[in-house]
């Protein structure tokens, strides 16, 4: 079988809810809540894919990149070339949730190093909550996680299996809730736990 191609928004999917990166990228389900409508509409400069040049720093947005080492595919919101320096700068319209945007600027970052030959040992994440860019240093154990979580996804999609609903706070703020009614899956998923363990008594 063919080993699938593991999109960089999955791995930020696969920390967040297995089971939502398994609706997504397994089920092709989609739908939009206020959360991702406003990011949406927070990327609309950097999707634009116009660049500019701005005291000495270029940057080139919305960058199609790839990984044929990682199997990994995806795009970059901007890349900046600032002195002979090249990295990724992600876009996030709220707050910083976890290392989720890390592992996905770090992602970035390693492709854009196959592809272009050079080492990129910083990058950024600009967060809209605060207005504020903060900087990720891509250390030996965040490109091991990245590499970690490539292989899950990359697992996940080949078995076809949907994870159980873990049915806890991210589920509030999940815009697959609607679709994957994880309050009625957990049940179900408690029910057939509670007859196996009653059949093998
Ligand atoms: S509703 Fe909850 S269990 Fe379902 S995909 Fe979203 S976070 Fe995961």
């Amino acid at each position: 079988m063919t080993e699938p191609v593991v999109l960089i928004s999955a791995l930020e999917h696969f920390v967040y809810c297995e089971r939502q990166c398994a609706l997504i990228h397994g089920d092709g389900v989609w739908m939009d809540n206020a959360h991702t409508v406003r990011g949406s509409h927070a990327h609309r400069r950097v999707d634009s894919g116009l660049h500019r040049r701005e005291r000495g720093v270029l940057t080139l947005r919305s960058i199609p990149l790839w990984s044929e080492t990682l199997g990994l595919s995806g795009r970059a919101d901007t890349v900046e070339f600032n002195e002979g320096a090249v990295y990724p700068v992600e876009h996030k319209s709220g707050v910083r949730h976890g290392k989720a945007a890390d592992l996905q600027v770090c992602a970035q970052a390693m492709c854009l190093e196959e592809m272009m030959h050079v080492d990129i040992p910083v990058a950024y994440v600009w967060y809209g909550g605060p207005r504020r860019r903060a900087k990720v240093l891509l250390d030996h154990q965040l490109r091991t996680d990245v590499i970690e979580t490539v292989e899950s996804v990359r697992a996940q999609l080949l078995s076809g299996e949907l994870p159980a609903a873990p049915n806890d706070a991210r589920c509030e703020e999940c815009q697959l809730e609607p679709h994957c009614l994880p309050s009625a899956t957990a049940t179900a998923t408690r029910i057939a736990a509670l007859t196996s363990e009653a059949l093998l008594l």
